[in-house]
């Protein structure tokens, strides 16, 4: 059963004010940190780190981002209500439940399929409404372009073409970019049909982005 008592809801109040301390402005990014029970996207033994601004295991190897890079990529994407985002890495889905909270229409990609399995059924229990999918986020979702905002939540060797090319124009990709264990903060505009601005904002780790599934063949 998921409980969210007073204690849980003090923490998050003071996590939120560390995020923001460390430099997050956005009050509606602050909010939603403010307001989604984090504990539910952790095991049980990792109960009690789930306050803290840091990233932690969530099985199959990989992370829930931590509360403080969640908040500086939600922030950068500057989502309007309804806009349709793609999201490349759902993991625990804290950052979907993030985007959710900001009024986001969410598609959100995971290549390991018990993630995607967990992670559905927690967000559908949560009575998010995000649209989850298991594959390959190198090739985005086709079918479902053009997005408005595009985030990718694990480390890219490369800026993925397919992503490009989903944006509409006016859509920006906010996407960790680097080969190694460090991955600079990097937002793309799409300004034109081949048109793009690039800024970066500083170094950050992630969990690498990998080609193909684990499981299965496409
Ligand atoms: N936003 C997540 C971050 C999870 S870590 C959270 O807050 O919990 C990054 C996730 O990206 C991992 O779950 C990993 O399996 C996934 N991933 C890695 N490469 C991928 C790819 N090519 N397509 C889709 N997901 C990918």
């Amino acid at each position: 059963m998921m409980i969210d008592s007073y204690l849980h809801k003090g923490m998050r109040r003071k996590l939120m004010q560390e995020v923001q301390k460390k430099g997050v402005e956005d009050p509606q990014v602050l909010r939603a940190i403010e307001s989604i029970p984090r504990h539910f996207f952790l095991d049980n033994a990792f109960l009690k780190f789930a306050y803290e601004d840091k990233a932690f295991p969530i099985g199959e190897g990989q992370t829930i981002s931590q509360p403080y890079t969640v908040a500086i990529q939600s922030e950068l994407l500057n989502i309007q209500k309804g806009e349709k985002i793609l999201e490349v890495g759902t993991g625990s889905g804290y950052q979907t439940a993030v985007l959710c909270e900001l009024g986001a229409k969410v598609f959100s990609i995971e290549r390991q399929r018990a993630l995607y399995v967990k992670t559905k059924s927690l967000l559908h229990r949560m009575g998010y409404r995000a649209k989850l999918f298991y594959g390959d986020g190198y090739k985005g979702l086709p079918s479902f372009a053009p997005f408005n905002k595009v985030i990718v939540t694990c480390g890219a060797p490369f800026v993925p073409e397919a992503l490009l090319k989903q944006m509409q124009t006016g859509a920006r990709l906010v996407i960790p970019v680097g080969k190694g264990d460090v991955q600079i903060m990097t937002s793309i505009d799409k300004e034109g049909e081949n048109n793009y601005k690039r800024l970066e904002y500083g170094r950050f780790r992630f969990v690498p982005m990998l080609e193909d599934r684990i499981s299965g063949k496409f």
